[in-house]
């Protein structure tokens, strides 16, 4: 499974991305938080993501299938999903958590799906699972054709209980999780995003509960650059206990392990 950084960042985007930076991607100057799979999944459609499509020279007509993990506009904006759609070959499939109200979108089907739901995304087989934060929030469980799996957990903090409990024993060969909060304590957002702290309890208990793969890696993203470190300094620290750091324009395989290759479990 290929999975492309288009943005990293969380909602305290750096005013250079509409200066200097407008045609560049900059590891401190994150932009709205998407990922690209195998070119055709695009999970989430914030402010920057046509100028990530731009300035990596992506070709946008072949993405099928729009996963939204809620509607703060930080990850999604109906008139970004719109040139999206546009620019897509056929209809663009767009789904999102069931009960929000989204304006139909021209040249978009729109598939809302509730927490639980598993639905096929191209060759993609997703699971939707509840996510604590708010506006509509979902995590995805995302298995590829090679049998590899990825959970994309932003934004939101730790896992509820539904969710732990689809998630455990699943060994996710990579995790994409919030992190928007720096290595401290006591911070307000304990309801809605992850610290370092809180990852490192999580990665605990993923790996004795197998929600992680023994070879899986947990990737942080979603990464506030104003309670962080700068990337450099914050990749290598986090490198040091086993994690990788996403940056704007990172690509990262995800490789099945042994008994998914196998397609046995
Ligand atoms: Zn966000
Ligand atoms: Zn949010």
């Amino acid at each position: 499974m290929h999975v492309r950084f288009m943005g990293t960042g969380a909602a305290d985007f750096s005013p250079r991305l509409k200066t200097d930076l407008s045609d560049k991607l900059d590891r401190d100057a994150r932009r709205s938080s998407s990922v690209l799979i195998g070119g055709t999944l695009l999970i989430d459609c914030g402010p920057h993501v046509t100028d990530s499509f731009r300035i990596q020279g992506l070709e946008a007509s072949r993405v099928t299938d729009l996963l939204l993990t809620h509607l703060h506009d930080d990850h999604f904006l109906p008139d970004r999903a719109a040139a999206l759609a546009a620019a897509c070959r056929g209809a663009l499939r767009i789904w999102y958590r069931a009960g929000a109200e989204i304006a139909p979108i021209p040249g978009a089907e729109m598939r809302p799906v509730q927490p639980g739901e598993t639905f096929d995304a191209g060759e993609y087989t997703v699971r939707a699972l509840a996510a604590n934060h708010t506006a509509y929030p979902l995590h995805y469980d995302i298995e590829g054709p090679d049998g590899a799996r990825l959970f994309y957990g932003c934004d939101g903090a730790w896992v509820l209980y539904d969710t732990f409990y689809a998630m455990r024993r699943r060994e996710y060969d990579g995790m994409i999780l919030d992190a928007t909060v720096g290595d401290y304590t006591g911070d307000f957002r304990l309801g809605e995003h992850n610290s370092i702290p809180m990852i490192r309890l999580m990665t605990a208990s993923f790996k004795t509960e197998r929600v992680l793969a023994t070879e899986g890696k947990v990737c942080l993203s979603h990464i506030a650059r104003t309670l962080h470190a700068p990337h450099a300094e914050l990749a290598a620290a986090m490198e040091k206990e086993g994690y990788l750091t996403a940056y704007d324009g990172m690509q990262w395989e995800i490789a099945p392990h042994g008994d998914a290759a196998d397609g046995e479990k």
